[in-house]
């Protein structure tokens, strides 16, 4: 959804969303398949892990009945069990549901797809790179059905990796299409056949187009998400190449009227991971911050 708040009065500044921004189709239906089985299941209600990457909308699933356990041994029998957006490895849902629970999947189709294409390319003999971070729920999950696939995050990584005949790729969903290009050109012409399956999702490329397009004639941006949020990360390196004043909050609480001094253009964008009621509060809250940011210039801000 598009939002562009503007003030009437010419001496504050605009404050204007990015055309696409926040919560993607994964995320919204993840969370309303938590809500609705926190109100209607009769025991605990769980997710392995946090749903998404955004700490606040955590804490909200809480006091609504959805907590968050670490590992399937958490896991009794009648509970529910909330696989998240990012997905897991088979072994993980064989062991919830061997736990005696109900076993609910909110993995995104879009990973799942990712999956399918990882799976598809190993069985065709394919050595098997994921381009995404290590470590990442996601990458792991993915990891899961493609056991023994090199993981790479980076044109340096890719450039020392011993390669195969024929490689394949896939990518975490959320990745940054600069670095995927990066690392597809350090690969290129060490192997004699790679293919890449481009798993970024659309809802990934539509915000970083956006964030990018915006971040080019802001003054100052703010990226609204978690910091564990890698969507959220990248769309914060993209905008602040090209807007040097950009900012990574979570909540409307870290925003300090210094930043906008002497600001004309305030761009905000958001991670696949922000619900719509989190942007509406960042934007408001800038907006009551407008006085005070103009009582500085912009070189005071940054000092
Ligand atoms: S960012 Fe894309 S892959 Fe991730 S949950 Fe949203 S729609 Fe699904």
């Amino acid at each position: 959804m598009t939002t562009t708040c503007e003030n009437v009065n010419a001496a504050t500044p605009r404050v204007v969303v990015a055309d696409k921004a926040g919560a993607c189709f994964g995320v919204e239906r993840a969370l309303k398949l938590a809500l609705e089985t926190g109100r209607a299941a009769e025991g605990p209600v769980h997710t392995l892990g946090p749903l998404i990457h955004n700490p606040v909308v955590v804490r909200e699933l809480e006091s609504s009945g959805v907590t968050v356990v670490a590992s399937t041994d958490e896991v009794g029998e009648g509970a529910t069990l909330l696989l998240r957006t990012h997905g897991v490895t088979p072994a993980v849902e064989e062991a919830a549901r061997a736990a005696g629970a109900t076993v609910l999947d909110a993995t995104c189709p879009f990973v799942k797809k990712c999956h399918r294409a990882a799976e598809r390319l190993v069985a065709e003999g394919y050595q098997l790179i994921i381009v995404g971070e290590d470590g990442h729920p996601e990458v792991e999950g993915t990891l899961g059905h493609a056991p023994g696939a090199l993981v790479i995050g980076t044109p340096k990584e890719a450039a020392a990796a011993e390669l195969k005949r024929k490689v394949g790729i896939v990518v975490q969903t959320t990745q940054a299409e600069d670095n995927l290009r990066a690392i597809v050109s350090a690969l290129l012409g060490r192997c004699e056949e790679l293919r890449v399956i481009d798993t970024i999702c659309e809802a990934t490329h539509e915000r970083q187009d956006a964030a990018s397009a915006l971040a080019g004639q802001a003054d100052v941006m703010v990226v609204i998400g978690g910091r564990n949020s890698a969507n959220t990360r990248h769309l914060a390196e993209i905008c602040a190449e090209h807007c040097a004043r950009t900012h990574h909050i979570e909540t409307a609480d870290e925003l300090e009227p210094a930043w906008f001094a002497g600001a004309a253009l305030i761009g905000v964008t958001a991670g696949a991971s922000t619900p719509q009621a989190h942007i509406d509060s960042v934007v408001a809250a800038i907006e009551r911050l407008d006085a005070a940011s103009g009582a500085a210039t912009p070189a005071e801000a940054e000092a």
